[in-house]
C-alpha cells in the first residue's frame, strides 16, 4: 500500500480512479472522454453537473459566476489586478512563498501596498490583517499557504473585496464564499487533474476592460470560451460527487481536523520530529515538520518512501519535510506515517540512510 502525501498533484479519491479507468475508452457514446467536443451535449452535461455541484457544496450564492479556467493559480496572478483594476492601487498580505509570487505579477499592472509581511520570520507565522483598509481594488490573501503550512480562519471586517488565493484549502474546509469578491484555486490538489483552475467572482466586479479575448473574466461567464481541459473538468465532475456521496465540505472538513490533530499530537509529543508551525495558525492540509537537521530529514524521508510513504519532502524552497492531508488521504495513511515515524525514532537513524 502507498500513501501519497504530495503538495499537488496531489492523491484523489481511489474510488474515483478506478472509474475513470473504467469509462476511459469509451464514456456514454462509444468514444473515449478525451476524444468527445467539448461542444457535444454529453460533455456539456458534465460542465453543467461539475458547476452544480461546485455551487452546493460551496453554497455558491446566484450572484457569484464560476469559471473553468486553464493557466494554474499562477496566471490568476495576473488576471486578478488586470480585471479588477479599478483605481490600479491593490493591498497583498505577504503570508509565504505564493503570496510573493502574487504580489509580483501584480506589480505588472498597478502600485501594490503590502499591508502585513511574516516574511522577516520566514514565513512561520502569518502576518496580521490590516486595522484598516480603503483606496485599493482589492486586499488579496493566500488563506491557506501550501509550503508554509499556516492557514487563516478569521477575517477582517472590510468593505474593500477580498480576493483569496484557496489553491490548497478548497473543499477541505468551509469557506464562506459571500465574504469575498473572489476567489480562485488551482484543481490538482483536492479537486482533480491539473489543467483546470477555479475562479469564482462577484458578478458585480466583472467589467470589460478591453483585454485580449482569454484574460477577460467577461468572457468566460456563462459559456466555454475555447477548448478547456475537457479530462480534468471530467474528473473534477467525478471527485465533487465523492465528496457530496462522503457528506460534503463539513465532512471533509471534520476528516480534515482529526487527520490534522493526530499528526500534529504525534510532532508535538515526539522526541525527534517537530512541527515548524505552532498554535492556531497550522494549516489542516500541509503539515511541514522536520527534525532539525538536514541530513537527518533526508534520511527520513528515504526510510518513508522504503515504507510505502512517498512525497514527503518540503518544499524546494524551504527543505525539511511535509505532509500534506488532502480529502483524499484516509486517516489509515496518517496512523501508518505516525507509525514509521516511531520506527524511524528507535531504529531508523543508522548510517546506512543517512549516508544515501
Ligand atoms: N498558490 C498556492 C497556494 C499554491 O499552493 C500553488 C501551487 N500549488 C500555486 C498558487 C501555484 O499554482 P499553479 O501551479 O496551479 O499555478
Amino acid at each position: 500500500m502507498i500513501y501519497n502525501f504530495s503538495a499537488g498533484p496531489g492523491v484523489l479519491p481511489e474510488p474515483v480512479l478506478r472509474e475513470v479507468q473504467a469509462e476511459f475508452l469509451s464514456y456514454k457514446q462509444g468514444v473515449s472522454i478525451v476524444e468527445m467536443s467539448h461542444r457535444s451535449d454529453a460533455f456539456a452535461t458534465i460542465v453543467e453537473q461539475l458547476e452544480a455541484r461546485l455551487r452546493r457544496l460551496m453554497q455558491i450564492p446566484d450572484d457569484y459566476a464560476v469559471l473553468f479556467l486553464q493557466g494554474g493559480a499562477t496566471l490568476q496572478f495576473s488576471m486578478v489586478p488586470m480585471n479588477l483594476r479599478e483605481t490600479r492601487r491593490f493591498a497583498y498580505l505577504d503570508s509565504g512563498v505564493w503570496s510573493k509570487k502574487a504580489i509580483a505579477d501584480a506589480k505588472h499592472f498597478g502600485d501594490v501596498v503590502v499591508v502585513g509581511s511574516s516574511a522577516a520570520t520566514k514565513y512561520r507565522e502569518l502576518p496580521a490583517w490590516p486595522q484598516t483598509i480603503s483606496d485599493v481594488d482589492y486586499l488579496h490573501v493566500t488563506l491557506n499557504n501550501t509550503i508554509e503550512g499556516t492557514r487563516y480562519t478569521e477575517l477582517p471586517d472590510t468593505d474593500v473585496p477580498l480576493v483569496a488565493d484557496v489553491s490548497s484549502n478548497i473543499l477541505a474546509e468551509a469557506i464562506d464564499v459571500k465574504r469575498y469578491g473572489l476567489l480562485y484555486a488551482g484543481a490538482q490538489k483536492n479537486i482533480g487533474p491539473a489543467g483546470l483552475t477555479l475562479v469564482i467572482i462577484r458578478r458585480e466586479l466583472i467589467v470589460d476592460r478591453q483585454l485580449p479575448s482569454y484574460l477577460a473574466y467577461s468572457q468566460h461567464v456563462d459559456s466555454l470560451l475555447n477548448t478547456p481541459s475537457t479530462f480534468s473538468l471530467y474528473v473534477a465532475e467525478r471527485v465533487l460527487a465523492w465528496v457530496e456521496d462522503e457528506g460534503g465540505v463539513e465532512a471533509m472538513e471534520r476528516r480534515n481536523v482529526e487527520k490534522s490533530s493526530l499528526f500534529y499530537d504525534a510532532l508535538d509529543a515526539s522526541p525527534l520530529f517537530h512541527a515548524v508551525v505552532s498554535g492556531t495558525e497550522r494549516s489542516l492540509t500541509n503539515i511541514p515538520f522536520t527534525t532539525g537537521d538536514a541530513g537527518t530529514d533526508e534520511a527520513f524521508q528515504r526510510f518513508a518512501e522504503a515504507h510505502g510513504l512517498i512525497e514527503l519532502g518540503g518544499h524546494r524552497s524551504v527543505g525539511g519535510l511535509r505532509a500534506s492531508l488532502y480529502n483524499a488521504m484516509p486517516l489509515e495513511g496518517v496512523k501508518r506515517l505516525i507509525e514509521v515515524m516511531h520506527e524511524f525514532e528507535q531504529e531508523g537513524q543508522d548510517v546506512s540512510y543517512k549516508n544515501v
